[in-house]
């Protein structure tokens, strides 16, 4: 074949491939699914400005342990003599076993696996069980707002009790300068009340036992619940395993709430957001994860903007666990905002750490870089309009083809809020039914 011919058949090839890409075929359930689908991981992002995934990528400024930082944690399990003895469950094995195992569906598995194997819970001390002297009445009287868990001088007679155990706690100080923040440790408080998920800030001085200067202390700490001790259980902290995985995330990574009214599975990440729910199983959304450096999506931007303007087909796999089924979606027109889509499968996670998330599909979020709100967009609705921010429900917001055959609905995405534009970003059709693997033409 001479070069000439070379390159008349290049160039069949290439017309054929870009055509296949955004074919569509009628299946044989009826329901039409795209063609020739491709990992928006393996498509160059390079006409998306710098600028524009600067904006996107940087983390906002209270998110800490960014990357591949991992911190130290030390666990304190304590009593209230009278009213909260503790449950003798929490030995320190159990504690060891649920906060730091490997391989066992611990905490340290959960961050695990959400951090796609770059977040690891280090033990930095497991307390013997602390007795506080005297019980809750005493340290409600005097706190600021919520009672004892906002009471100061409740967190400081903690830390001075674990250190009369033997933990100086100034071997956590790592930059040395007598501050110890939560890039730094992080700290655990477990009452055995049955019920109490709160991560708290604290900001005093204390005087180890083994150093010489006094260390002042400014963190939040975490309050997260066993069973209360007249409760039998072999495991007295599984119950409440999402409320310690959740009251975490706001103390080692400074995440926020999402909840709506404070109630369970509502508000702008609905039923799948841990930082809306920490009532169910479910993993972290893939906005917190992007930002704390888990996920590098790549950025597939409108029709229009792309090399060779049009439709094409994208493939989403929830493949654990490299994860590589999310990608952003940027309208140079829209810029103080973008969308990420990820597909969500139950069976994603070897414990079962996304289980109950109330529909498989996949599931977009649209996010605002001046706010940095993280809303889960109302799929089920079909316009994109739909966010759970204030939004009482729970929501089942993930598209996938449920409908057995026939067609559904388009899914538009127009930016937010809606006011005098008139044509979406995005227009995402012909999905693929749920799975490991799901396609979808946009
Ligand atoms: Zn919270």
């Amino acid at each position: 074949m001479n070069k000439r011919n070379q390159f008349q058949l290049l160039i069949i090839l290439g017309i054929f491939t870009l055509f296949s890409m955004g074919c569509v075929e009628e299946t044989e359930s009826g329901g039409s699914y795209c063609e020739g689908a491709v990992s928006p991981y393996s498509l160059p992002d390079n006409y998306i400005s710098q600028t524009a995934k600067d904006a996107i990528f940087a983390a906002p400024n209270w998110y800490r342990n960014v990357g591949d930082e991992n911190v130290p944690v030390v666990v304190v399990p304590f009593e209230f003599p009278q009213v909260f003895p503790v449950n003798p469950g929490l030995t320190k094995e159990y504690i060891r076993s649920v906060y730091f195992g490997e391989n066992n569906g611990s905490l340290n598995d959960y961050f695990r696996e959400n951090s796609r194997g770059r977040f690891e819970m280090l033990e930095g001390y497991i307390a013997d069980p602390v007795t506080m002297d005297f019980d809750t009445a005493f340290y409600n009287n005097g706190a600021p707002t919520g009672g004892f868990i906002d009471n100061p001088v409740l967190h400081q007679e903690l830390m001075e009790k674990v250190g009369e155990q033997g933990l100086d706690w100034s071997i956590f100080d790592t930059n040395n300068n007598f501050l110890l923040t939560n890039t730094e440790v992080q700290v655990v408080f477990i009452p055995s009340i049955g019920g109490l998920g709160a991560a708290r800030p604290g900001n005093f001085d204390i005087q180890p036992s083994n150093a010489n200067s006094p260390i002042s202390i400014s963190m939040q700490f975490v309050f997260a619940d066993a069973k209360r001790s007249d409760e039998t259980t072999i495991e007295p902290i599984a119950y409440n395993f999402f409320t310690h995985a959740h009251e975490l995330c706001h103390g080692l990574f400074g995440l926020p709430d999402r909840y709506a009214n404070g109630t369970c599975g509502t508000g702008a990440g609905a039923r799948y957001d841990l930082m809306s729910n920490n009532c169910e199983s479910m993993e972290m959304n893939p906005v917190d994860k992007m930002w704390l450096g888990w996920l590098s999506p790549k950025i597939i931007g409108t029709e229009s903007m792309r090399p060779n303007p049009g439709r094409y087909c994208y493939l989403f796999e929830n493949d654990y666990p490299d994860r590589k089924g999310a990608a952003i979606l940027y309208d140079e027109n829209a810029p103080d905002q973008f969308w990420m889509i990820e597909n969500r499968n139950r069976s994603s996670s070897m414990f079962g750490f996304d289980g109950q998330i109330p529909k498989e599909g996949l599931v977009i979020w649209n996010v605002n870089l001046d706010t940095k709100h993280v809303n889960l967009v109302g799929a089920e609705n079909y316009d994109g309009l739909l966010t759970y921010e204030g939004y009482g429900e729970s929501a089942e917001a993930a598209y996938a083809d449920t409908s057995g055959g026939d067609d559904i609905p388009a899914m538009l995405l127009y930016p937010l809020p809606i006011n005098s534009v008139t044509s979406p970003s995005f227009e995402l059709r012909n999905v693929s039914p749920a799975g490991r693997e799901m396609t979808c033409e946009f």
